[in-house]
């Protein structure tokens, strides 16, 4: 057995093992009272103070706080609370006739000792959101936040130590170290939520210890815009769904496919929209917020650069001002394949637009690349819906609308393959952190009884009348 002696974290996670079972234990009324200690802490007494860290780790402007990281908490613990009773009830399941004279059910039971590695992007919905479900679930977490928001990170902590006691919920702070070193130990469940090249990495880890994995990861999202869409409302919602959180959210629309007789048309839908938002001004305008550091910043500005190397048309923006880590909301077309912009996932403020003559062409594209989290259909077409549904695997999808899917609790929400293993979000995210247990009673005499051994020509007759009828 592997020795974990010398694991800086062993300590705590050892703390945790000990009152795992305990915590596991617990009803349904002592989980809704830690949920709702925990949303009194975010909805009352730490709000201004979530504010001011978003405002200082992401120039995030405050009604994007309240509702992108106050709101979807607050959203899931309601969620929570109303539906636990349902998700913590044995649930009863047929038993067949071979088995007669037992009865058959399955309960949710807690992993046991979870970890949840989150990114900076949104860092308290996606530390707290895990989090709430795992406690819904009754498991002991040691949290990991991201170290490119240290306010978020700071302030999590602060919440996390007078919410909770440290055998039961514990968040330990640092840089990628600390979750080489976390990944190390032997937890029942991992959940996390960040790129899908560290996601390779935790899932390699998670392999020696056969630790079960939710992994919540990005890439490339594609928006289909065809020719019978309502173009003036498309480019309304995909002008906000790039553009919130500065382009930096793992469901923004990444590209735009539109049919190639309506582009100009919604190019200047585009520009509309855009010039409302940001009243012309996005630097001071204070809607719009800033990149989060100085290397995510450089990575989106050379993207700008070689899109210009390659002849790109930038419609809109590429202006950028590396001292305040600002870049202009940037709509680019006619970009060649090789552009570095359409070969990783962008994850910042700039929108390529590519063409396609017929709809096949836009489904062969996307049928080309990794599968991703989120794929946008904006049609008034039926057929045309249910042809890009049907001929292509994503996450999720909204039609006639970007991003809105992650804030319905009764939709599981998650990535396939490179963008994603497993589900999230209300009941969902409930089953990621549980083991379904299945339990068999034997009331009577059982039927499979007669076929113990030893065996003769009567059981060889019932096996094979078993095999026929039952
Ligand atoms: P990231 O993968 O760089 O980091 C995520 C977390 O992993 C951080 O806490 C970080 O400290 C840790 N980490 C980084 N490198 C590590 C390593 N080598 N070993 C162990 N841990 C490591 O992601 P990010 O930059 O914080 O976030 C952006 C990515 O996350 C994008 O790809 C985005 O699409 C994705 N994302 C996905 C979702 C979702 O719900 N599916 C939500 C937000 C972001």
């Amino acid at each position: 057995m592997t020795d974990f002696k010398d694991n800086p974290h062993y300590e705590l996670f050892l703390k945790q093992q000990a009152n795992q079972l305990k915590v596991g234990q617990t009803t349904h009324n002592q989980r809704v009272k830690k949920l709702n200690a925990l949303r009194r802490a975010i909805e009352i007494t730490y709000r201004d103070q979530i504010i001011e860290a978003m405002r200082k780790d992401l120039g995030k402007p405050k009604v994007e706080t309240e509702l992108t990281e106050v709101y979807p908490i607050i959203g899931d613990i309601k969620h929570a609370v109303k539906y636990l009773h349902r998700w913590m009830r044995k649930q009863k399941v047929k038993t067949p006739l071979s088995m007669l004279g037992a009865s058959s059910y399955f309960i949710h039971e807690s992993k046991g000792v979870c970890l949840i590695i989150s990114p900076w992007n949104f860092p308290f919905n996606l530390t707290f959101g895990p989090l709430v479900s795992a406690i819904a679930a009754g498991n002991t977490v040691i949290i990991k936040p991201s170290e490119m928001t240290p306010n978020a990170s700071a302030l999590m902590a602060k919440i996390v130590r007078e919410v909770f006691s440290e055998d039961e919920v514990a968040l330990v702070e640092g840089e990628v170290e600390v979750s080489t070193q976390l990944l190390k130990l032997p937890f029942n469940h991992i959940f996390f939520t960040g790129s899908p090249n560290v996601g390779k990495i935790v899932m390699n880890a998670a392999s020696k210890n056969l630790t079960s994995i939710t992994l919540e990861l990005g890439g490339k999202s594609p928006v289909i815009i065809d020719e019978t869409a309502n173009i003036d409302a498309a480019a309304k919602k995909i002008m906000w769904g790039k553009f919130l959180n500065t382009g930096q959210i793992c469901v923004a629309p990444d590209y735009v496919l539109v049919d190639e007789s309506i582009k100009q048309q919604f190019v200047n839908a585009c520009k509309k929209w855009l010039s409302y938002y940001y009243r012309d001004r996005p630097k001071t305008s204070k809607s719009y917020g800033r990149i989060v550091t100085q290397k995510h910043f450089e990575r989106l500005k050379s993207h700008i650069e070689n899109a210009k190397d390659l002849s790109a048309t930038i419609i809109v923006g590429g202006i950028s001002d590396a001292k305040d880590k600002y870049i202009e909301p940037t709509l680019i077309s006619d970009l060649k394949d090789e552009a570095t912009i359409l070969q990783e996932e962008i994850f910042g403020p700039i929108l390529p637009i590519l063409t396609y003559s017929k709809l096949d062409e836009a489904i062969n594209y996307i049928n080309t690349k990794e599968r991703p989290l989120a794929l946008y259909i904006y049609s008034k077409s039926k057929s045309n819906t249910n042809a890009i549904i049907t001929n292509t695997r994503a996450g999720g999808t909204c039609i006639n609308n970007n991003i809105i899917h992650y804030a319905n609790h009764h939709l599981p929400f998650g990535g396939v393959n490179n963008s994603g293993i497993g589900k999230s979000h209300g009941f969902f995210g409930f089953e990621a952190f549980s083991n379904k247990r299945a339990v068999v009673k034997q009331h009577t005499i059982g039927a499979s009884e007669f076929m113990f051994p030893p065996y003769g020509r009567v059981k060889e007759k019932i096996a094979r009348l078993t095999i026929k009828w039952f």
